[in-house]
Protein backbone atom coordinates (compact mmCIF):
# COMPACT_ATOMS: atom_id res chain seq x y z
CA UNK A 1 0.00 0.00 0.00
CA UNK A 2 1.05 3.39 -0.42
CA UNK A 3 0.98 5.67 2.18
CA UNK A 4 0.01 9.22 1.23
CA UNK A 5 1.83 12.28 2.78
CA UNK A 6 -0.52 15.36 2.77
CA UNK A 7 0.51 18.46 4.27
CA UNK A 8 -1.98 20.48 6.08
CA UNK A 9 -2.05 24.16 7.48
CA UNK A 10 -3.47 24.39 11.07
CA UNK A 11 -5.11 28.14 10.40
CA UNK A 12 -6.41 27.44 6.81
CA UNK A 13 -6.95 23.68 6.34
CA UNK A 14 -7.85 22.60 3.34
CA UNK A 15 -11.04 20.49 3.35
CA UNK A 16 -10.89 18.76 -0.05
CA UNK A 17 -7.78 16.78 2.43
CA UNK A 18 -9.82 16.33 5.14
CA UNK A 19 -12.32 14.83 3.51
CA UNK A 20 -10.08 12.32 1.76
CA UNK A 21 -8.58 11.28 4.96
CA UNK A 22 -11.98 11.27 6.49
CA UNK A 23 -13.24 9.08 3.79
CA UNK A 24 -10.89 6.73 4.61
CA UNK A 25 -11.38 6.52 8.10
CA UNK A 26 -15.25 6.00 7.44
CA UNK A 27 -14.34 3.03 5.09
CA UNK A 28 -12.46 1.21 7.35
CA UNK A 29 -8.83 2.43 6.73
CA UNK A 30 -6.29 3.83 8.90
CA UNK A 31 -5.01 7.62 8.96
CA UNK A 32 -2.35 9.41 10.85
CA UNK A 33 -3.13 12.48 12.78
CA UNK A 34 -1.59 15.60 14.45
CA UNK A 35 -2.95 15.56 17.88
CA UNK A 36 -1.32 18.45 20.46
CA UNK A 37 0.34 15.46 22.48
CA UNK A 38 2.15 13.41 20.13
CA UNK A 39 0.93 11.88 16.20
CA UNK A 40 -2.17 9.30 16.30
CA UNK A 41 -2.54 6.09 14.07
CA UNK A 42 -6.67 6.47 13.82
CA UNK A 43 -9.14 4.00 12.38
CA UNK A 44 -12.88 3.78 13.16
CA UNK A 45 -13.51 3.01 16.97
CA UNK A 46 -16.81 1.23 16.22
CA UNK A 47 -15.06 -1.01 13.44
CA UNK A 48 -13.43 -4.36 14.86
CA UNK A 49 -11.53 -4.88 11.81
CA UNK A 50 -10.11 -1.17 11.96
CA UNK A 51 -8.49 -2.01 15.69
CA UNK A 52 -6.98 -5.24 13.81
CA UNK A 53 -5.43 -3.23 11.34
CA UNK A 54 -4.28 -0.83 13.80
CA UNK A 55 -2.53 -3.43 15.56
CA UNK A 56 -1.35 -5.15 12.78
CA UNK A 57 0.25 -1.49 11.40
CA UNK A 58 2.49 -1.14 14.80
CA UNK A 59 2.99 -4.43 15.28
CA UNK A 60 1.27 -3.91 18.79
CA UNK A 61 -0.49 -6.68 21.04
CA UNK A 62 -3.81 -6.69 20.94
CA UNK A 63 -4.02 -6.93 24.57
CA UNK A 64 -2.70 -2.82 25.00
CA UNK A 65 -6.59 -1.14 23.97
CA UNK A 66 -6.41 1.91 22.20
CA UNK A 67 -7.56 5.79 23.19
CA UNK A 68 -10.86 6.42 21.27
CA UNK A 69 -10.54 10.28 20.44
CA UNK A 70 -14.35 12.40 20.40
CA UNK A 71 -14.75 15.93 19.37
CA UNK A 72 -17.41 16.85 21.54
CA UNK A 73 -18.07 15.92 25.25
CA UNK A 74 -21.70 14.71 25.02
CA UNK A 75 -19.72 11.96 23.10
CA UNK A 76 -18.45 10.57 26.29
CA UNK A 77 -22.13 9.63 27.69
CA UNK A 78 -22.52 7.50 24.04
CA UNK A 79 -19.21 5.69 24.73
CA UNK A 80 -19.31 5.14 28.84
CA UNK A 81 -21.68 4.14 30.75
CA UNK A 82 -21.97 4.55 34.98
CA UNK A 83 -20.57 7.91 34.26
CA UNK A 84 -19.28 10.06 38.01
CA UNK A 85 -19.45 13.61 38.61
CA UNK A 86 -15.68 14.22 38.56
CA UNK A 87 -15.72 12.89 34.32
CA UNK A 88 -17.48 15.82 33.94
CA UNK A 89 -15.64 18.36 35.88
CA UNK A 90 -12.27 17.07 34.79
CA UNK A 91 -13.78 17.44 30.90
CA UNK A 92 -15.21 20.85 31.65
CA UNK A 93 -11.32 21.89 33.10
CA UNK A 94 -9.11 19.77 30.98
CA UNK A 95 -10.86 18.98 27.27
CA UNK A 96 -10.16 19.81 24.99
CA UNK A 97 -6.54 18.59 26.06
CA UNK A 98 -3.82 16.24 26.96
CA UNK A 99 -6.32 14.23 29.16
CA UNK A 100 -7.46 10.42 28.79
CA UNK A 101 -10.11 9.19 31.27
CA UNK A 102 -10.92 5.29 31.57
CA UNK A 103 -14.40 4.58 32.12
CA UNK A 104 -16.92 1.79 32.14
CA UNK A 105 -17.05 1.18 28.02
CA UNK A 106 -20.73 0.89 26.70
CA UNK A 107 -22.19 -1.94 24.25
CA UNK A 108 -21.09 0.28 20.94
CA UNK A 109 -17.36 0.39 21.91
CA UNK A 110 -16.12 -3.48 20.42
CA UNK A 111 -13.83 -5.38 22.99
CA UNK A 112 -11.34 -5.22 20.26
CA UNK A 113 -10.57 -1.58 20.73
CA UNK A 114 -10.17 -1.86 24.46
CA UNK A 115 -7.89 -5.14 24.17
CA UNK A 116 -10.64 -6.79 25.78
CA UNK A 117 -11.25 -4.42 28.35
CA UNK A 118 -14.67 -3.67 29.93
CA UNK A 119 -13.39 -0.08 29.88
CA UNK A 120 -12.83 2.62 27.21
CA UNK A 121 -10.35 5.17 27.34
CA UNK A 122 -11.69 8.59 26.07
CA UNK A 123 -10.15 11.32 24.80
CA UNK A 124 -10.89 14.75 23.51
CA UNK A 125 -8.00 16.40 21.68
CA UNK A 126 -7.56 20.39 20.61
CA UNK A 127 -5.57 20.01 17.81
CA UNK A 128 -7.66 21.48 15.22
CA UNK A 129 -6.67 18.89 12.87
CA UNK A 130 -7.60 15.65 15.16
CA UNK A 131 -10.91 17.77 15.67
CA UNK A 132 -11.67 18.69 12.23
CA UNK A 133 -10.76 14.98 11.23
CA UNK A 134 -13.22 13.67 14.04
CA UNK A 135 -16.11 15.73 12.98
CA UNK A 136 -15.64 15.34 9.12
CA UNK A 137 -15.30 11.54 9.90
CA UNK A 138 -18.85 11.83 11.55
CA UNK A 139 -16.82 8.38 14.02
CA UNK A 140 -14.84 8.28 16.85
CA UNK A 141 -11.70 7.53 16.46
CA UNK A 142 -9.45 4.76 18.02
CA UNK A 143 -5.76 6.44 17.44
CA UNK A 144 -2.69 4.76 19.77
CA UNK A 145 0.36 6.75 19.09
CA UNK A 146 1.69 6.26 15.39
CA UNK A 147 4.59 4.80 16.30
CA UNK A 148 5.97 1.15 15.79
CA UNK A 149 5.24 -0.57 18.74
CA UNK A 150 8.57 -0.35 21.16
CA UNK A 151 9.78 2.60 19.35
CA UNK A 152 9.47 6.26 20.97
CA UNK A 153 6.59 8.00 19.99
CA UNK A 154 6.15 10.30 16.74
CA UNK A 155 6.06 14.35 17.36
CA UNK A 156 5.83 15.02 12.98
CA UNK A 157 5.24 13.64 9.99
CA UNK A 158 8.58 12.61 8.98
CA UNK A 159 9.06 9.86 11.89
CA UNK A 160 5.21 8.61 11.52
CA UNK A 161 6.81 7.74 8.14
CA UNK A 162 9.82 6.02 9.32
CA UNK A 163 7.69 3.87 11.16
CA UNK A 164 4.86 3.51 9.20
CA UNK A 165 5.45 3.75 5.35
CA UNK A 166 3.57 1.28 3.40
CA UNK A 167 1.32 0.26 6.36
CA UNK A 168 -1.27 3.01 6.38
CA UNK A 169 -3.21 4.82 3.40
CA UNK A 170 -2.82 8.53 4.77
CA UNK A 171 -0.54 10.81 7.28
CA UNK A 172 -1.61 14.40 7.86
CA UNK A 173 1.18 16.31 8.23
CA UNK A 174 0.55 19.58 10.79
CA UNK A 175 4.09 19.65 11.31
CA UNK A 176 5.42 18.92 14.53
CA UNK A 177 3.92 18.65 17.54
CA UNK A 178 2.72 21.11 20.37
CA UNK A 179 3.40 19.00 24.09
CA UNK A 180 5.48 15.69 22.65
CA UNK A 181 4.65 13.76 25.33
CA UNK A 182 1.33 11.58 25.62
CA UNK A 183 -1.66 12.06 27.35
CA UNK A 184 -2.50 11.77 31.24
CA UNK A 185 -4.34 8.47 31.58
CA UNK A 186 -6.92 8.86 34.83
CA UNK A 187 -8.62 5.46 35.97
CA UNK A 188 -12.37 6.71 36.90
CA UNK A 189 -13.35 3.51 37.36
CA UNK A 190 -11.72 3.16 40.93
CA UNK A 191 -13.31 4.65 44.03
CA UNK A 192 -10.29 6.98 44.31
CA UNK A 193 -9.21 7.91 40.86
CA UNK A 194 -5.65 6.72 39.91
CA UNK A 195 -2.87 8.27 37.30
CA UNK A 196 -2.00 5.40 35.37
CA UNK A 197 0.37 7.28 33.10
CA UNK A 198 1.64 10.98 33.91
CA UNK A 199 1.25 13.69 31.45
CA UNK A 200 1.21 17.41 31.03
CA UNK A 201 -1.95 17.79 32.98
CA UNK A 202 -0.38 16.97 36.56
CA UNK A 203 -1.11 15.18 39.43
CA UNK A 204 -1.75 18.84 41.40
CA UNK A 205 -4.12 19.79 38.78
CA UNK A 206 -5.89 17.05 38.79
CA UNK A 207 -6.45 17.19 42.77
CA UNK A 208 -7.27 20.60 42.09
CA UNK A 209 -10.01 19.97 40.15
CA UNK A 210 -11.55 16.38 41.64
CA UNK A 211 -10.06 16.02 45.11
CA UNK A 212 -7.61 13.05 45.98
CA UNK A 213 -6.12 10.96 43.52
CA UNK A 214 -3.79 8.41 43.24
CA UNK A 215 -0.75 6.85 41.06
CA UNK A 216 -0.22 3.77 39.83
CA UNK A 217 2.57 1.64 41.02
CA UNK A 218 3.48 0.83 37.72
CA UNK A 219 4.48 4.02 37.45
CA UNK A 220 6.38 4.95 40.38
CA UNK A 221 9.81 5.09 41.12
CA UNK A 222 10.52 6.91 44.13
CA UNK A 223 7.89 5.71 46.41
CA UNK A 224 7.33 9.08 47.40
CA UNK A 225 3.44 9.19 46.19
CA UNK A 226 1.00 7.31 47.73
CA UNK A 227 0.47 3.93 45.32
CA UNK A 228 -2.37 1.88 43.98
CA UNK A 229 -2.43 -0.91 43.27
CA UNK A 230 0.04 -3.50 43.36
CA UNK A 231 0.80 -3.87 39.57
CA UNK A 232 0.31 -1.60 36.26
CA UNK A 233 -3.00 -0.88 35.48
CA UNK A 234 -2.56 0.76 32.10
CA UNK A 235 -1.63 -2.72 30.01
CA UNK A 236 0.42 -0.38 27.79
CA UNK A 237 2.50 0.39 30.49
CA UNK A 238 3.99 -2.94 31.07
CA UNK A 239 5.94 -3.54 27.59
CA UNK A 240 9.02 -2.42 27.10
CA UNK A 241 8.71 1.31 25.05
CA UNK A 242 10.50 4.26 23.59
CA UNK A 243 13.58 2.32 23.41
CA UNK A 244 16.35 3.74 21.85
CA UNK A 245 18.38 0.93 19.82
CA UNK A 246 21.76 2.06 21.55
CA UNK A 247 22.39 1.36 25.71
CA UNK A 248 20.87 4.33 26.93
CA UNK A 249 21.83 5.15 31.07
CA UNK A 250 20.63 8.45 32.99
CA UNK A 251 22.68 10.21 35.47
CA UNK A 252 21.22 11.35 38.33
CA UNK A 253 23.19 13.92 41.18
CA UNK A 254 24.65 17.57 41.77
CA UNK A 255 25.28 18.69 37.97
CA UNK A 256 29.14 18.81 38.04
CA UNK A 257 29.37 15.31 39.52
CA UNK A 258 27.39 14.01 37.14
CA UNK A 259 29.08 16.04 34.04
CA UNK A 260 32.39 14.23 35.34
CA UNK A 261 30.75 10.79 35.89
CA UNK A 262 29.55 10.95 31.75
CA UNK A 263 32.81 12.55 30.69
CA UNK A 264 34.50 9.41 32.09
CA UNK A 265 32.19 7.37 30.28
CA UNK A 266 32.22 9.20 26.98
CA UNK A 267 36.26 8.45 27.38
CA UNK A 268 36.13 4.90 27.83
CA UNK A 269 33.34 3.81 25.16
CA UNK A 270 34.87 6.13 22.68
CA UNK A 271 38.11 4.75 23.23
CA UNK A 272 37.05 1.30 22.74
CA UNK A 273 35.30 2.89 19.56
CA UNK A 274 31.95 2.79 20.23
CA UNK A 275 29.56 5.20 19.17
CA UNK A 276 28.62 7.50 22.08
CA UNK A 277 25.42 10.07 22.33
CA UNK A 278 24.75 12.64 25.35
CA UNK A 279 21.58 14.10 26.30
CA UNK A 280 22.65 17.13 27.85
CA UNK A 281 20.70 20.72 28.11
CA UNK A 282 21.37 24.46 27.05
CA UNK A 283 23.49 24.56 30.81
CA UNK A 284 25.88 21.80 29.84
CA UNK A 285 26.42 21.27 26.08
CA UNK A 286 29.53 22.91 26.14
CA UNK A 287 30.72 20.99 29.55
CA UNK A 288 31.28 17.27 27.49
CA UNK A 289 34.66 16.26 26.17
CA UNK A 290 33.14 14.16 22.70
CA UNK A 291 30.58 12.14 21.56
CA UNK A 292 27.25 13.23 19.57
CA UNK A 293 26.24 15.71 22.45
CA UNK A 294 22.53 16.85 21.93
CA UNK A 295 21.07 19.72 23.93
CA UNK A 296 17.14 18.54 24.76
CA UNK A 297 16.35 22.66 26.01
CA UNK A 298 17.40 24.81 28.67
CA UNK A 299 16.80 23.04 32.04
CA UNK A 300 14.28 25.14 33.24
CA UNK A 301 11.73 24.83 30.58
CA UNK A 302 10.01 21.82 30.90
CA UNK A 303 8.09 22.31 28.02
CA UNK A 304 10.83 22.18 25.29
CA UNK A 305 12.58 19.38 27.19
CA UNK A 306 8.99 17.58 26.79
CA UNK A 307 9.30 18.56 23.16
CA UNK A 308 12.47 17.09 22.09
CA UNK A 309 12.84 13.91 24.18
CA UNK A 310 11.55 11.99 21.59
CA UNK A 311 12.67 13.59 18.60
CA UNK A 312 16.07 12.98 20.41
CA UNK A 313 16.24 9.65 20.69
CA UNK A 314 14.78 9.12 16.98
CA UNK A 315 18.15 10.74 15.95
CA UNK A 316 20.36 8.62 18.32
CA UNK A 317 18.82 5.85 16.23
CA UNK A 318 19.42 7.43 12.84
CA UNK A 319 23.33 7.90 13.87
CA UNK A 320 23.48 4.67 15.36
CA UNK A 321 24.84 5.51 18.59
CA UNK A 322 25.38 2.21 20.65
CA UNK A 323 25.42 4.01 24.26
CA UNK A 324 23.54 7.02 25.18
CA UNK A 325 23.82 9.12 28.49
CA UNK A 326 21.73 11.42 29.39
CA UNK A 327 21.77 13.95 32.57
CA UNK A 328 18.52 13.28 34.38
CA UNK A 329 16.04 16.18 34.98
CA UNK A 330 13.51 17.21 37.63
CA UNK A 331 10.67 15.20 38.57
CA UNK A 332 8.06 17.98 39.57
CA UNK A 333 4.87 18.53 37.41
CA UNK A 334 5.62 17.92 33.51
CA UNK A 335 9.19 16.57 34.94
CA UNK A 336 6.69 13.97 36.53
CA UNK A 337 6.37 12.41 32.78
CA UNK A 338 9.53 13.46 31.29
CA UNK A 339 11.28 11.40 33.91
CA UNK A 340 8.71 8.67 33.24
CA UNK A 341 9.94 8.50 29.74
CA UNK A 342 12.90 9.03 29.82
CA UNK A 343 13.72 6.08 32.89
CA UNK A 344 11.22 3.95 30.63
CA UNK A 345 13.18 4.21 27.81
CA UNK A 346 16.72 3.26 29.69
CA UNK A 347 14.91 0.42 30.97
CA UNK A 348 15.29 2.54 34.41
CA UNK A 349 18.91 2.02 34.08
CA UNK A 350 19.84 5.10 36.45
CA UNK A 351 23.18 6.26 38.27
CA UNK A 352 23.06 7.98 41.23
CA UNK A 353 26.46 9.92 41.03
P1 LIG B 1 -0.88 5.04 23.24
O1 LIG B 1 -2.01 5.81 22.66
O2 LIG B 1 -0.04 4.35 22.25
O3 LIG B 1 -0.10 5.90 24.16
O4 LIG B 1 -1.53 3.88 24.08
C1 LIG B 1 -2.68 4.04 24.82
C2 LIG B 1 -2.40 3.88 26.27
O5 LIG B 1 -3.65 3.94 26.96
C3 LIG B 1 -1.77 2.54 26.61
O6 LIG B 1 -0.78 2.70 27.60
C4 LIG B 1 -2.94 1.75 27.13
O7 LIG B 1 -2.55 0.74 28.00
C5 LIG B 1 -3.79 2.82 27.81
N1 LIG B 1 -5.22 2.44 27.83
C6 LIG B 1 -6.09 2.49 26.82
N2 LIG B 1 -7.30 2.01 27.18
C7 LIG B 1 -7.18 1.64 28.46
C8 LIG B 1 -8.07 1.05 29.41
N3 LIG B 1 -9.33 0.74 29.08
N4 LIG B 1 -7.61 0.81 30.66
C9 LIG B 1 -6.35 1.13 30.99
N5 LIG B 1 -5.45 1.68 30.15
C10 LIG B 1 -5.85 1.93 28.89
MG1 LIG C 1 2.11 4.51 22.43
Amino acid sequence: METKVVIIDRSNMDTDALQKAADIIKNGGLVAFPTETVYGLGGNARDAMAAKKIYEAKGRPSDNPLIVHIADISALSVLAVDIPQSAYQLAEQFWPGPLTMILKKSDLVPKSTTGGLDTVAVRFPSDPIAKALIQTSGCYIAAPSANASGRPSTTCADHVLEDLNGRIEMILDGGPVQIGLESTIIDLTEKIPVILRPGYVTKQQLEDCIGKVLVDKGIMRTGKEEVFPAIAKAPGMKYRHYAPKGKLTVYEGEEAAVITCINQKIAEKMNSGALVGVIATEETRNSYIGGMVRSIGSRHDEEAIAAHLFQILREFDSLHAEYIFSESFSDNRLGHAIMNRLLKAAGYDIVEV
